[in-house]
């Protein structure tokens, strides 16, 4: 097995575990962004959001949700980011879906999500929402 997430899911490599389901594992990142960063990952490998089922799906957000308030209560934090690297380009190292949950506080130096992209020209929203309907098959 060489996807580091399944090892730590299968306990071959220890991580600091905050929470545990059948369907999901939470623990904290090795290189935390800040205090609290807590990653929620699937127990079943799956490297895309859009390759997981249905149930996986739901159990992850389940449990993002429920660990959303905990994690940002025990670090004494203001709010979370809360965010997904999914795919080539996003900038994913760990191809097994992860979840970060990222405590903030007022003026702690990072920014929103919005801080992660940059301007330029666009398509016209009218044609990119034909176009995602399209692929939706509507
Ligand atoms: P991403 O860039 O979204 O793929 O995030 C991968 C994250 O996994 C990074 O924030 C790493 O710090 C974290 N990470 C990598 N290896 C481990 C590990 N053994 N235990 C905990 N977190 C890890
Ligand atoms: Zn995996």
């Amino acid at each position: 097995m060489s996807c580091i997430f399944c090892r730590i899911v299968a306990g071959e490599i220890p991580a600091e575990v905050v929470d545990r389901t059948p369907d999901t594992l939470a623990f904290l990142d090795v290189t935390p962004l800040a205090d609290g960063h807590t990653m929620v990952v699937p127990t079943a490998h799956v490297a895309r959001i859009e390759d997981m089922t249905p149930a996986a799906a739901d159990a992850l957000f389940r449990t993002v949700q429920r660990l959303a308030g905990p994690v940002r209560k025990a670090v004494n934090a203001a709010g979370n980011t809360i965010g997904i690297n999914d795919g080539d380009g996003s900038g994913q190292t760990v191809p097994h879906v992860h979840v970060h949950i990222v405590p903030r506080w007022p003026n702690d130096g990072g920014g929103s999500v919005h801080t992660i992209f940059r301007g330029g020209d666009r398509r016209p929203i009218k044609d990119v929402g034909a176009a995602i309907r399209t692929a939706l098959g509507k």
